[in-house]
């Protein structure tokens, strides 16, 4: 399944993030799926509840964006919304456009948990989400 190999490449990011902020781990996770990114929001969303499982971001929420496809006319220089299909200048109707967004599959923004309680080491080791459900396992 494509989308969960993009899960778990973005929770190695956000986990490295929570790592590097010395946070406890994920609240709400944030991307941004473009239209044309060849990304189906709905198998993001469910590879992400798999994926998480026994990281920092076990019950974190997926947020998603979707990023419109937006073009720039090379004959009128403006810029557009388009659809996947039709990538045409909105404003003049010239094909000769270029891609300004809509193939991006970015990580937008990463809410993390704090805590600087001297338990904190406590319960990065007694990891609470390593899930028997785990399917990966
Ligand atoms: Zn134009």
């Amino acid at each position: 399944m494509h989308e969960l190999s993009i899960c778990q490449a973005l929770l190695n990011q956000v986990e490295a993030l929570v790592r590097q902020h010395g946070a406890r781990a994920a609240r709400r996770v944030t991307v941004r799926v473009g239209a044309l990114s060849g990304v189906v929001p709905e198998l993001l969303a469910r590879a992400f509840l798999l994926a998480r499982a026994g990281t920092r971001a076990c019950d974190a929420e997926l947020i998603i964006e979707y990023a419109p496809v937006r073009v720039r006319c090379e004959r009128c220089d403006a810029q557009s919304e388009a659809s996947a299909n039709n990538l045409r200048c909105a404003a003049c109707g010239d094909w000769h456009t270029k891609l300004v967004s809509g193939d991006e599959l970015v990580l937008v923004s990463v809410e993390m948990i704090k805590d600087k309680g001297p338990d904190v080491r406590n319960k990065a080791a007694a990891n609470p989400c390593v899930s028997t459900l785990n399917p990966l396992t």
